[in-house]
């Protein structure tokens, strides 16, 4: 399987090159992904020869753009296995589709003493959102407790998830922690008391086989950039009975049916939730994203992904004053693993850590009640992705314990 893998490299520019003269090893993919050269290939065609605005001109590049657009929405449809490709809104990433949820659903459907259930391990885009409509409609909030090792509480979370609940929003993967959460038990227990269940999927989808349906979510967001596509285009996917009966959340050009002086009507969905200019060429390479996913395919990223988690956490946790948050073994675990290393604080971790061409992030990672809940200020973290290898795992090895030396730590 490394073969295939290895071959995978080549099809990314930005990896051949020296930071700080040694070879970059990007271990940020959590942050974003880096692009093969087949998607930026294609946004470039797309701007060479196609390039026009959508749903509004009957000349010939009008037309290419829309069916390309269109087109885009129906490889995402399939991607995630959504019944129709009108449940499938182009935003601008997951914190986007996120806010659209909060600001049309949720205004519409929460009131006084209801309950929003979230987790300590959301990421921020998927916790003030309801932070601030559950303050602006003097509703609760409530937090599913994670277990010892970093797991959510899947008992805790049953009995957070009750008649009141109206929201549950939970991150399918962390960005922390390097768990998927079992959506699919939530989706029941949220189902059980007519509450919705909106998923946070922006660390999973990139990731891992998602099937919106099997997994019967109501809202599902998830970022492009994440996942090879450009920064600025993301998805939310949403259970058409729902998003019909949902408001619009932003008003403008081509999300209306007809427009009068005092009053206006909406068309279909889903550009109800598309007013104004979309980002074309980011759909158009968010496909062509799909598409080479795809053709490695996403069980064998997954299955890839494990097997570079296996090699480094316990390399990891074999250097002394390493601590891991979340799992200590790698079942269950995604291609996240955080970490830190004790008396260095992470950032200088994470300088070091360039100087020998390792690229991590250190930081809250948006995730600021968690680091509470694991009583740290922050931590370091490598993320993996479909390109990288076991000789990058090494050189992170490497350059921890090069750190460890030149710290005296
Ligand atoms: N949720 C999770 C779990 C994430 O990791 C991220 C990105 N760090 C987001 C939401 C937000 O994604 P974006 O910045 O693309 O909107």
């Amino acid at each position: 399987m490394d073969n295939k893998f290895l071959k995978i490299r080549n099809d990314f520019p930005i990896l051949n090159q020296k930071v700080n003269n040694e070879p970059l090893v990007y271990l940020d993919n959590a942050a974003t992904s880096q692009k093969p050269q087949a998607v930026l290939d294609e946004m470039v065609r797309y701007y060479q020869n196609d390039n026009a605005n959508t749903h509004r001109s009957v000349h010939t590049l009008g037309e290419r753009a829309t069916e390309e657009y269109e087109a885009a929405r129906g490889k995402v449809q399939k991607f995630i296995n959504a019944k129709e490709s009108r449940e499938v809104i182009f935003t601008k990433g997951t914190t986007d589709s996120l806010n659209l949820v909060a600001a049309t659903y949720g205004e519409e459907n929460v009131s006084a003493g209801d309950e929003i259930v979230v987790s300590y391990m959301e990421h921020h885009s998927n916790l003030i959102p309801w932070q601030q409509l559950a303050l602006r409609k003097h509703a609760t909030l409530k937090y599913i407790e994670l277990t010892a090792d970093g797991q959510l509480d899947m008992a805790d979370a049953e009995q957070k998830i009750t008649v009141k609940t109206k929201i549950v929003a939970i991150a399918h993967a962390s960005n922390v922690l390097g768990v998927t959460n079992d959506i699919q038990k939530l989706a029941q227990m949220a189902h059980l008391h007519n509450a919705v269940i909106v998923a946070d999927g922006a660390q999973a989808v990139p990731h891992q086989p998602v099937d919106v349906q099997n997994l019967d979510v109501d809202f599902y967001a998830f970022s492009g950039h994440k996942m090879l596509a450009p920064m600025g285009i993301g998805v939310l996917y949403g259970k058409s009975d729902l998003l019909k009966a949902m408001s619009p959340y932003q008003y403008g050009g081509e999300m209306i049916d007809f427009v009068e002086k005092y009053q206006s009507t909406w068309t279909d969905i889903p550009w109800k939730f598309e007013a104004g200019t979309q980002n074309v060429a980011g759909a158009i390479g968010l496909g062509k994203a799909i598409d080479y996913l795809t053709e490695i395919g996403m069980q064998n990223i997954a299955e890839y992904e494990k097997h570079l988690v296996e090699y480094a956490l316990p390399k990891l946790l074999e250097i002394p004053g390493v601590t891991v948050y979340g799992p200590q073994n790698q079942i269950n675990r995604n291609a996240v693993i955080s970490f830190n290393l004790k008396n260095l604080h992470p950032h200088d971790l994470a300088t070091a850590l360039d100087m020998d061409g390792v690229a991590v992030r250190a930081g809250h990672h948006c995730a600021q009640p968690l680091m509470k809940y694991l009583n740290v200020v922050a931590t370091a973290r490598a993320s993996f992705y479909i390109y990288n290898t076991v000789e990058d795992i090494d050189q992170l090895i490497y350059a921890i314990k090069d750190a460890k030396e030149f710290f005296k730590v």
